[in-house]
């Protein structure tokens, strides 16, 4: 074939391979435009799936009626002018693509009115050509509708799934869209059917209400807020409590300047950020927004701009990863955010709906409670077992043992009700945390074994031995191979010194050989603390004294992250006494 020009037509197809995908990509583009234009509000109409019609209107500055056709040409823009403006785009779009692309695989009609017109103009596209602009009625703003996407690109349809299917692509991108655009209202209808409907959000409360909205109620019950600015950067946003964790990455939410993204810095620093307090394959639930000089990041890198590249990633990475990392650090008993969250747990799966006022009517008994949780004034002094110190103040937020229930829980008073404690997790963070100190050089020297402890292994978990050597040296341990299949124990941790030694470092060798070669260099020696944490720590059925119960619930006020253990379990739990007496309909 001689080489041609191709005609504008097939360029715009050719385009359109790019960027529109499947009809969620037309609303995607349509109302990225509507919110460049500066709407309040964005209606999406969609029928079957899109394919049918895909139709945006919003309440933008709209297009003057010279300057409709200009839009529906290729590389048409009002976003920028200049190499310059690529530099600092505000804008989600800036290529002058979507609506030439669009028009080129389906029937698309454009119809709009500036403040300064009128009335509306619209136009349409048929075939590659544009008709003249006639009179039409609209309000200020845009409308534009797409019917019969892909009418004439089989081999696109083909590849359309179902009216559903295409529809739940759709209703992902808008939410997508409205959680990055709080400011803005949304409406989407189906089939007539309204699907979802957000108010503006100007205020934190209406936020969550969206949050809550488009992830889950359970989410944000869940979830800390947080805000946090350093070096030009903000970050802001929802993150999931670490028992909130996910075995799918699937409830992961970036925002950067006002544009939903994926990117996978971002995603990475978060992983990292949450490293501490997630193990095995656990995924962070999150919803974040970062703010940052429109100069430091290009959003020119991919044609969906979905993908970002910043100028200075590491200092980014580094932003969010210690953010993260901090907040989640402080999720131990008695600060603040945590407590409820866990409360709310437990109290869910006693109380169907323990989120309902109290003030509801619990018809099945016929009778109504009258008070608010909030209102609670505290029960007068009630008798507590011998050897109890008196509680009541807030020093020690898990209060003090009262007993152990079947091996497994210990039971606690505190000053505003019942403290349930998973002794082994408990145990278990707050080991695998002294041993984390120990790495960091703050815990107590090794102490020598007066008999070193001799171990017969396989050949593998011998090398494996070897080959930690260095992880097991930084905790404290000093461990040598005596031969093929033999190794000798000759200093061990203060903190491990009176448990079963040889079992503990068989069980570690063992757990490292299967997990630890798919692990991270850098999660080894985490991995290696974590399974040594999780075998030292005592074990179900062990009957604790009292004293060694306080002990516990003591290290665990002190203890950072103590709120779950190091496979993301929660720890404790409160009841309070309000909570008791509405289990117990105690009304008063
Ligand atoms: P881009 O968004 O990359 O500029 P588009 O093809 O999506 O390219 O749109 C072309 C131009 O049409 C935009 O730059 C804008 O000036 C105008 N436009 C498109 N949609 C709207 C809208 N909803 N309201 C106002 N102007 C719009
Ligand atoms: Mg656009």
């Amino acid at each position: 074939m001689p080489i041609r020009v191709l005609d504008t037509e097939l360029v715009n197809q050719i385009a359109a391979g790019e960027v529109i995908e499947r009809p969620a990509s037309v609303v995607k583009e349509l109302i990225e435009n509507s919110l460049d234009a500066g709407a309040r509000k964005v209606d999406i109409e969609v029928e079957k799936g899109g394919v049918a019609l895909c139709r945006v209107r919003d309440d933008g500055a709209g297009i003057a009626r010279e300057e409709l056709e200009l839009a529906l040409a290729r590389h048409a823009t009002s976003k920028i002018r200049s190499l310059d403006d690529l530099e600092h785009i505000v804008s989600l779009g800036f290529r002058g693509e979507a609506l030439p692309s669009i028009a080129s695989v389906s029937r698309l009609a454009l119809t709009s009115r500036t403040a300064q017109g009128e009335h509306g103009w619209s136009v349409q596209v048929r075939d590659g050509e544009t008709s003249s602009p006639v009179p039409a009625a609209h309000a200020i703003g845009t409308t534009v509708e797409v019917r019969d996407l892909f009418f004439n690109v089989p081999a696109r349809r083909k590849f359309v799934r179902s009216d559903p299917t295409e529809f739940q692509h759709i209703l992902r991108h808008v939410e997508r869209l409205s959680l990055s655009r709080f400011d803005i209202a949304f409406e989407l209808v189906h089939n007539r059917k309204r699907v979802l409907s957000h108010p503006a959000a100007p205020e934190r409360t209406g936020q969550e209400q969206r949050v809550a909205e488009v992830c889950g109620r359970e989410f944000l019950q869940h979830a800390l807020y947080i805000e946090h600015a350093a070096a030009g950067v903000q970050l802001r946003g929802w993150i999931g409590l670490p028992t909130f964790a996910r075995s799918q990455p699937d409830l992961q939410f970036w925002c950067v300047n006002g544009r939903p993204v994926r990117d996978r810095l971002l995603a990475n620093a978060a992983r990292v950020g949450y490293r501490d307090v997630l193990y095995h394959g656990r995924h962070p639930a999150y919803v974040l927004y970062l703010e940052i000089d429109p100069a430091r990041v290009d959003v020119n890198a991919h044609p969906t701009k979905q993908e970002l590249r910043f100028r200075d990633g590491r200092s980014v990475h580094d932003f969010v990863l210690r953010t993260l990392m901090q907040t989640l650090s402080a999720t131990r008993p008695g600060a603040q955010a945590i407590g409820p969250a866990f409360k709310s747990t437990l109290l869910d799966a006693l109380v169907p709906d323990s989120t309902a006022g109290l003030n509801e009517p619990l018809v099945q008994v016929g009778m109504q409670l009258g008070e608010s949780a909030a209102s609670y004034e505290p029960h007068p002094p009630m008798a507590t077992p011998a050897g109890t110190p008196a509680v009541g103040n807030g020093d020690f937020p898990l209060g003090f043992a009262l007993g152990q229930l079947h091996g497994i829980y210990i039971l606690a008073q505190s000053a505003d009700g019942l403290i349930l404690v998973d002794m082994h997790a408990a145990h278990e963070r707050v080991t695998y945390e002294r041993l984390k100190r120990l790495t960091e050089g703050q815990g107590a020297a090794p102490q020598a074994l007066l008999v070193p402890v001799t171990l017969d292994v396989s050949v593998s978990e011998a090398d494996c031995a070897e080959e930690h050597r260095d992880h097991f040296a930084r905790l404290g341990f000093e461990i040598d191979r005596l031969g093929p299949t033999q190794l000798v124990v000759r200093q061990v941790p203060a903190l491990l010194a009176r448990t079963d030694i040889g079992a503990l470092i068989q069980d570690a060798l063992a757990d490292l050989r299967e997990r630890g070669g798919s692990l991270r260099v850098e999660d080894r020696g985490l991995e290696l603390m974590s399974t040594l944490a999780c075998r030292s720590a005592v074990r179900a059925h062990r009957l604790l004294t009292v004293a060694e119960m306080n002990a516990l619930l003591r290290e665990m006020e002190r203890t950072d992250r103590a709120d779950q253990c190091s496979h993301g379990r929660p720890t404790w739990m409160r009841l309070t006494m309000a909570e008791l007496d509405r289990l117990f309909l105690r009304g008063r």
